[in-house]
């Protein structure tokens, strides 16, 4: 029987042992060994229930709360598991972003596709662009592509920054308001130095083939729009969002991974500290002293982790890990009795430019985004702080954070400023964000050439291709793809027909 070592218990360790698992399941001779150093399984997918002291519960999502719909892995997966009845819908009804200017809080227009704006009347009368902002805005129907690729060339060929971007299409008011803490903090990113190539290729392919991003952006609502129509939702099915979740938060989906996978092959609490290879045999040293011994291994860390770890492997491919850059953050929690908060309640979020110099960069409603997630008559909130502009502040201690949140709730909402939260939950995500800067994506094709001559060596992770919990799923599945094929497993599993269909 061989044995595949996978280090890393996040969505795309836990992709990669079940796919390997499910590999076992259809009568392959295989089996895993999953190693993670933390005492719990899901990395930055990590929920917690509260209890409200007057009855009821909360559910709480330290890290990523969502996953999107239009990447199918997640819900695939979910499905394989038997949870696909536990995915919910984010509460359309109650969708609205709202940000944050000069202090004051102001409604992201209707029609704004990611930053650019798509119908006239609301980007008209906005208070959220000055009238010059607009203007420059619109420029972007008639400005001129900066260059035409030449025939076969990709975004890659010609990697810009969402800074660069954004401010030569329509203008800095366009990505300080905007571009900057909507696509920007999809990724806690630096818009001076993500890789839009990496992240949004989308916009540069949309600029070739249109010549502009409002003419790019109303083609894709007119598709959006026509497949609405073709595809209308079934009688009695689930409402379609963008957002979704599982009942009991994001944890739901490792947890149930890591049960497919078996929890007996599942080490926690001991970290991976050295591997060494010796023929075609893969040795892992723990923390602890074990040794764990495989025919291939799977490294699905952090990206700073999978550097140290690979330095005895491949100098080489450690090297060009280390240039993938990480920030930290942290998500702080707190719950508030609805008599406290007397401000409107039906939105998802509000987001803070940098521009506005505010210690926080984010907030959710939690409890009027999910269903479920506080008891009734309760409001839990949700701040995001940290980001690559904003690493000192996660310096100060729980209490600090707890603090700075409160006081932007109070100054931002009206929260009342001499009630104490329910509660308070602060969860801190050091290196947890993996930055794509620009040449990104040369990096990644590099170190996979690199790991593709390393005989039943993968790497997988949101270091990667995509810091989504479906692409991380996905990068976990690849990654056992190619030690199977490598161990001489050929496994191949039909993928169903996309939803609708
Ligand atoms: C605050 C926050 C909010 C987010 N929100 C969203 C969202 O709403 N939607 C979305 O799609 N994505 C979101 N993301 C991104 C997404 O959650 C992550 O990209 C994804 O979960 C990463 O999965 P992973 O398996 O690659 O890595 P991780 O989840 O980081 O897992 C890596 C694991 O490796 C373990 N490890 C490290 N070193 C060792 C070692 N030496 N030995 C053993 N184990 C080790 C770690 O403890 C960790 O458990 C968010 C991320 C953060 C930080």
């Amino acid at each position: 029987m061989k044995k595949v070592i996978i280090i890393g218990g996040g969505a795309a360790g836990l992709g990669a042992a079940y796919k390997i698992r499910r590999a076992a399941a259809a009568g392959h001779d295989i089996d895993c060994v999953l190693i993670e150093k933390d005492d719990r399984l899901g990395g930055k997918l990590m929920s917690e229930i509260v209890p409200d002291p007057d009855g009821g519960e909360y559910v709480i999502d330290g890290g990523s709360d969502a996953f999107v719909s239009t990447k199918p892995a997640v819900a695939r997966i979910a499905r394989m598991l038997g949870i696909g009845d536990e995915m919910v819908p984010a509460r359309e009804e109650n969708k609205k972003t709202l940000i944050v200017k000069r202090g004051r809080l102001v409604e992201l227009p209707d029609g704004i596709m990611m930053f650019a704006p798509t119908k006239l009347m609301p980007l008209a009368t906005t208070s959220l662009y000055s009238w010059p902002g607009k203007f420059r805005m619109a420029l972007d129907w008639f400005l001129p592509r900066k260059e035409r690729w030449a025939e076969g060339e990709t975004a890659q060929q010609h990697d810009e920054t969402l800074e660069s971007f954004v401010v030569r299409r329509m203008g800095r008011e366009a990505l300080d308001r905007v571009a900057e803490p909507l696509v920007g903090g999809v990724h806690a990113s630096d818009p001076a130095q993500m890789s839009l190539a990496a992240t949004f290729p989308n916009f540069l392919e949309m600029e070739q083939e249109f010549g502009s991003l409002v003419r790019g952006f109303l083609n894709e609502r007119k598709k959006r729009e026509e497949m609405k129509k073709k595809f209308p939702p079934k009688p009695g099915a689930k409402p379609w969002a963008f957002f979704n979740t599982f009942h009991r938060g994001m944890q739901d989906l490792t947890d149930a991974m890591a049960d497919a996978v078996g929890r007996e092959r599942i080490i926690t609490g001991a970290a991976a500290t050295i591997i060494e290879r010796t023929g075609d045999t893969w040795r892992v040293t723990l923390g602890t002293g074990e040794v764990i011994e495989g025919d291939a291994l799977i490294v699905a860390t952090e990206a700073w982790a999978a550097t140290r770890l690979m330095r005895d492997v491949d100098s080489a491919i450690a090297g060009l890990l280390g240039e993938i850059p990480c920030s930290s953050s942290a998500t702080v929690s707190m719950a508030f009795r609805a008599e406290d908060c007397p401000f409107d309640q039906k939105w998802f979020g509000i987001l803070s430019p940098l521009v506005e110099d505010r210690p926080l960069l984010a907030v959710t409603l939690s409890s009027a985004k999910w269903p479920d997630r506080a008891p009734e008559g309760r409001v839990l909130l949700r701040g995001f702080i940290g980001g690559p502009q904003n690493q000192h502040l996660l310096e100060a201690p729980d209490e600090e954070l707890v603090e700075t949140v409160r006081l932007q709730l109070v100054d931002l909402l009206k929260v009342r400023p001499d009630v104490e939260p329910i509660f308070t939950r602060v969860y801190r995500w050091s290196g947890g964000m993996p930055q794509y800067t620009i040449g990104h994506l040369d990096r990644v094709d590099e170190i996979e050439r690199r790991t593709s001559e390393v005989s039943g060596l993968a790497l997988a992770g949101g270091a990667f291709r995509g810091v989504g919990i479906p692409n991380c799923i996905e990068s976990g599945e690849r990654a056992a793809d190619k030690v199977l094929g490598e161990l001489d497993i050929s496994y191949v599993e039909e993928t169903p027909p996309p939803r609708g269909r």
